[in-house]
């Protein structure tokens, strides 16, 4: 299909009006004063391509997944990662309660432990206070659920650090947990003569996780060999951090392209992400690899998934919220457990590439194209130079260059 193509079914898939339609693309150019209501002293906006990626049933439902991203072959990669699952009935997923974690440092206190006993023993206080900031979060069902109390040994000296643990709903939760936190940080100062310093919201979202898993079939993905190979690649990331961060960045290739195609915050999604894969003491790999009875490769995903449809923007970009109307997610924790369902398959993706014919394979030929536009090769050239330089496997700017040089003459007569 063209992109005009795409973009039809991708709108009667989802439902979209004209209007949202072209929303999704882009390409009916942006609303002059929408980035400079979103950031200060904006210019203009910076184009990143959106695909779709097809194939993905999760919880026996059918989605088509926007991804915003620059990098070639992710899109292609999690399309035929999913749909490889299909034999195996696809992606089943769950979450937590979406429970994100408020911090409230207190310094110089003389008795942290006292101090811990006296918050602990006040919580419904504390409670109180911080959920009369917000009266809509408590009346759509959210709100404080309970108050943790932690002494934490810093270079400066002891530091009591209370957690505030809020059910944030449908938000990524980041302006209701930071509000709250500052609400109650006088009361907690009275309660235990100490000085507050710092009060923010946590990204290791560890309370609100998603979970994804998939079974691929071995006959699915080119035989034994091949899920042995995945699950040996998988064993290499689980025991060597080198390894372990580029089988990571595999799976926020995935996330990170729904997250920014959602209109999310991408920085509190990795940030997530990578503090959890460390929280063991050492730097793990975010999904597992196995074989079942069958020899079938089964993967699964744990994720923290501060993810929102409400607030930030979610709902004021409108490209965003087309793309959450084409997904047709009802809520937060559901956004979670496709983000990390198409990060599980994306990392498969990687996984099954590496174990064997290489990852150059799958990118060669996109890659070729952002090499040859970049020597400046004229539309009518592309195809041609592509393949010139695909099929001599020198993909580099100088041969480039020269393939086009030579092309332009020959077209020149
Ligand atoms: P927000 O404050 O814009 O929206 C959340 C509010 O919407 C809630 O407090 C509630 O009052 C209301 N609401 C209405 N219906 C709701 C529902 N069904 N579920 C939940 N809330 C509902 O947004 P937010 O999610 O609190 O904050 C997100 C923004 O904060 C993002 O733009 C993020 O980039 C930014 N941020 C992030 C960090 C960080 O990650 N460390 C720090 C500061 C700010």
């Amino acid at each position: 299909m063209d992109m005009a193509e795409r973009l039809r079914l991708a709108k009667e898939f989802g439902g979209l009006t004209d209007e949202e339609a072209m929303a999704l693309s882009g390409l009916g150019g942006v609303d002059p004063s929408l980035p400079d209501r979103m950031v200060e002293n904006a210019v203009g906006v910076f184009p990143v391509p959106l695909g779709i990626a097809a194939n993905f049933v999760i919880n026996g439902r059918d989605y088509l997944i926007p991804m915003a991203t620059e990098e070639p072959s992710v899109i292609a990669a999690a399309s035929n990662a999913a749909k490889m699952a299909l034999d195996g009935g696809g992606f089943s997923t769950s979450s937590s309660e979406p429970l994100m974690i408020g911090q409230v440092q207190i310094r110089e206190v003389a008795d942290p432990n006292g101090a811990r006993h006296v918050i602990l023993g006040r919580k419904k206080e504390i409670t109180d206070l911080a959920n009369s900031q917000d009266p809509m979060l408590v009346k759509v069902g959210g709100g404080v659920r309970d108050i943790d109390v932690r002494i934490v040994d810093t270079k400066g000296g002891i530091d009591v650090v209370v957690h505030l643990i809020v059910d944030v709903r449908d938000a990524m939760g980041a302006n209701a947990v930071n509000t709250m936190a500052e609400a109650i940080a006088p009361l907690l100062e009275e309660m235990v003569c100490g000085k507050v310093h710092l009060r923010i919201l946590s990204n290791l979202a560890r309370f609100r996780l998603a979970r994804a898993r998939a079974v691929w079939a071995k006959d699915a993905v080119g035989g034994a060999d091949v899920v042995d190979g995945v699950i040996a690649a998988y064993q290499f990331a689980d025991a060597d951090p080198y390894r372990c961060a580029t089988h990571n960045k595999g799976i926020m290739n995935g996330i990170d392209a729904l997250m920014l195609a959602t209109g999310n915050d991408t920085r509190a999604i990795e940030a997530g992400a990578h503090a959890f894969a460390a929280s063991s003491g050492g730097y793990k790999p975010l999904t597992a690899f196995e074989k079942n009875e069958r020899g079938d490769l089964v993967g699964t995903i744990e994720v923290p998934m501060a993810v929102g449809l409400i607030g930030g923007a979610t709902k004021s970009h409108p490209s965003a919220r087309a793309a959450i109307k084409l997904l047709g997610v009802k809520s937060a924790c559901e956004l979670g457990e496709v983000a990390a369902a198409v990060g599980l398959a994306q990392n498969f993706a990687a996984l099954r590439a590496l174990a064997t014919v290489g990852i150059q394979q799958g990118h060669m030929t996109l890659h070729a194209r952002n090499i040859v536009a970049s020597v400046g090769c004229p539309p009518e050239l592309m195809d041609e130079a592509v393949e010139t330089i695909v099929s001599e496997r020198r993909i580099r700017m100088d041969r480039a260059a020269e393939v086009v040089d030579s092309l332009k003459k020959k077209a020149k007569g």
